[in-house]
């Protein structure tokens, strides 16, 4: 079983209302092969909500900044526990999840500035993953899997 984005599976739960619609990931949540999962609401976000980016302090800790200048580093850090507790019960050892997020981006977010610009990183639910030995791939290098 996979755990993937729920934006990916085409469910609108992005910040601003949309979704990421992906027909391989479709595909596999047809199949019964993945659950969707969207970090952020399972954190206790509503859609649509405030667009966030990861901010790192010099000694690397890591917050969670909206544009309204809010911290919601609480929520997404809620919101990643959630994500691998469910991995946990379904047995996932993959996910595929949306890149660039501040949750689900894999070797590639914001850098924290709302420019567009990306740096190096991954996001919150991305980075627990990954720690916890599951596999985490994004819509652009999922479809050999
Ligand atoms: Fe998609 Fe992840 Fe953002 Fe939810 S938190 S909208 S699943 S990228």
């Amino acid at each position: 079983m996979y755990i993937v984005s729920s934006c990916l599976a085409g469910i609108n739960c992005r910040y601003d209302g949309k979704s990421n619609e992906n027909k391989f990931v479709i595909e596999l949540v047809k199949q019964g092969k993945a659950l969707p999962v969207c970090p952020e609401v399972l954190g206790g976000l509503p859609i649509p909500r405030t667009c966030c980016e990861i901010i790192a302090d010099k000694n690397g800790n890591k917050s969670v900044i909206g544009k309204d200048g809010r911290d919601y580093t609480t929520e997404y850090e809620l919101g990643a526990e959630k994500t691998f507790e469910i991995a946990k019960i379904v047995g996932a050892k993959k996910a595929i999840l949306k890149s660039k997020s501040p949750s689900c981006g894999c070797g590639l977010i914001y850098d924290g500035t709302f420019s567009g610009r990306l740096i190096e990183g991954n996001g919150l639910t991305a980075e627990l993953l990954i720690r916890n030995g599951i596999d985490v791939y994004t819509e652009n290098n999922c479809n050999n899997l």
